[in-house]
């Protein structure tokens, strides 16, 4: 499922590829998916608009086009926007792909449906329900200062505060796991039972593993618009996560795994407290 870091370089890479280009179709079907897709809308709002550069709220992405108005995409489990020639074949799951005015295509692929890709006019972003529920960006200056008063006050387990969207947006299960372990704080402690000091530095390390996955991911930019891209999940080293019974990288003993909130959780029983 992407996190943070993938969308943004999704979204590098369409600011790459699509910046300045012109819709001129949009093909697909309307369906269910984490909100309904209806494709008729979009093929009556979308040709003639040009892309401007795109943004990233959390795990959303804002397409911002001109005559203004923006796409409003998540990638959901499973989704995926490729940029290829309108010649290349077409992969099952394709719910809408979005004519450009150079003979390439932008095609939104989602299995598993629990994305998105809806139309917002000028203005219904301030009230989006999606937007509206998001909590701090963890890249935007002052988090550090922001996240320790905001988790102190909670009984919850770290691990569930981190994956918390209304709290701290663009944080999953992955690097959840990774800036506890950097930060030597256990996932089951809770905001309440954590110093200031400790909880600062649990921010600072949050900031930290996004950005080196962004700075990673921004490495293999091109291969996010092709029609094969794979999303450079793991293009960083991973401490813990996914690396159940194996050795602890700072201490050397033995992790371990549980369910902590509904969601499966690695740590060390040697240096996390
Ligand atoms: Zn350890």
């Amino acid at each position: 499922m992407p996190e943070l870091p993938e969308v943004e370089t999704v979204r590098r890479a369409l600011a790459l590829e699509l910046t300045g280009r012109r819709i001129t179709g949009v093909r697909g079907r309307s369906i269910a998916m984490r909100r309904p897709m209806n494709v008729e809308h979009l093929r009556s709002v979308l040709p003639g608009r040009r892309f401007a550069e795109p943004r990233r709220r959390g795990k959303y992405l804002l397409i911002d086009l001109d005559p203004p108005g923006s796409l409003l995409n998540h990638l959901g489990m499973s989704g995926r926007l490729t940029i290829t020639d309108s010649s290349a074949e077409i992969l099952p799951h394709t719910h809408v792909t979005l004519e450009l005015d150079d003979g390439r295509e932008l095609r939104f692929v989602d299995p598993r449906r629990f994305g998105l890709m809806v139309w917002l006019e000028p203005g219904e972003e301030a009230t989006d329900a999606s937007l509206a529920a998001l909590g701090m960006e963890p890249l935007d200056p002052g988090f550090e200062q922001l996240m320790p008063p905001l988790f102190k006050p909670r009984r919850r387990p770290l691990k569930s505060l981190l994956l918390d969207q209304q709290l701290v947006t663009g944080i999953g299960n992955i690097y959840a796991a990774e800036a506890l372990w950097r930060a030597g704080i256990l996932p089951t402690r809770h905001g309440c039972s954590t110093s200031l000091v400790r909880l600062e530095r649990l921010a600072g390390e949050v900031r930290a593993v996004l950005e080196e996955a962004v700075e990673q991911g921004g490495t293999t930019i091109r291969d996010y618009a092709t029609p094969n891209g794979s999303f450079g999940y793991f293009a960083i080293q991973l401490a813990v996560y996914g690396r159940d019974g194996e050795d602890c990288k700072r201490c050397g003993k033995s992790l371990k795994t549980a369910v902590i909130g509904g969601r499966t959780t690695t740590w060390c029983p040697g240096c996390q407290r």
